[in-house]
């Protein structure tokens, strides 16, 4: 039987992650692994200066008080009986694109089903919603065709879903560039000590036309394949031939 590790970075009581334990079961069996509360923005986070508690909540539903990594690498090395055929991460309450996507616990959570040779997905809800029931039927036929076509190695699919009304279809992707101009806000606590906040802002993108960034913004879901290997292949070339780093070797050494 099929088996299929779903977890987040919303937490378990997430609308996004309900709605894919229900859509998945359809598929096979459906193991939720998820953070206890919201750990959004978290990255890759893993936990290694206090212990972590494993939570049976309901039925083949566990909470742990650690990150979406930490949920991940517990599942896999220590809950789960079977190595998963599939790992599912989300649905998120929000886009992750472009450069966000460092920062994101839901793509980091698939990044770590991906070290372990896991086939994973990450899925993301790009406008505030909270019926994912359209999304995770879109996420369910991407996991199906994952499970029968199988992904390119070591690499996970980042897939962003616009809102339902906008999708026109599917778009595959690359990763854009996403930043954000004011995002840390100042301001002070009640004793009139400076403090800053980070969030809010707003976000802007290259013009690029190729990217997951102008996929939905056009109303197309985004598929992106993303790879473990953040080596930039052409800045070897740079490195040995431009700089001739090899050759001159460097003063001190
Ligand atoms: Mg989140």
């Amino acid at each position: 039987m099929t088996t299929i590790l779903l977890t987040n970075d919303d937490g378990f009581t997430s609308d996004g992650i309900r709605a894919l334990f229900q859509a998945l079961q359809q598929i096979g069996r459906v193991m939720m692994v998820a953070p206890d509360r919201d750990k959004s923005a978290v990255s890759h986070s893993l936990t290694m200066h206090r212990p972590l508690r494993v939570k049976h909540m309901e039925t083949d539903i566990i909470a742990i008080d650690g990150t979406p990594t930490d949920c991940v690498a517990l599942a896999l090395q220590k809950i789960l009986k079977t190595v998963p055929d599939l790992l599912v991460s989300g649905i998120n309450n929000g886009p992750n694109l472009g450069d966000d996507i460092s920062y994101s616990g839901t793509v980091s959570a698939a990044l770590e089903g991906t070290m372990h040779a896991v086939p994973s997905l990450a899925v993301s809800m790009t406008e505030k919603t909270t019926d994912y029931r359209y999304a995770a039927a879109i996420a369910a036929e991407l996991a199906k065709l994952t499970l029968s076509k199988g992904l390119p190695e070591n690499t996970l699919l980042n897939i962003n879903i616009p809102a339902e009304a906008a999708i026109k279809g599917v778009r595959v992707t690359r990763q854009g560039r996403r930043m954000w101009r004011n995002a840390i806000q100042e301001t002070t606590d009640p004793w009139g000590r400076k403090l800053f906040w980070i969030g809010g802002g707003s976000p802007y993108t290259d013009s690029a036309t190729d990217t997951d960034i102008h996929a939905v913004k056009e109303g197309y879901v985004s598929v992106t394949p993303i790879h473990i290997d953040k080596t930039n292949h052409e800045g070897i070339f740079q490195l040995r031939d431009d700089w001739q780093l090899e050759k001159n070797g460097l003063q001190s050494g």
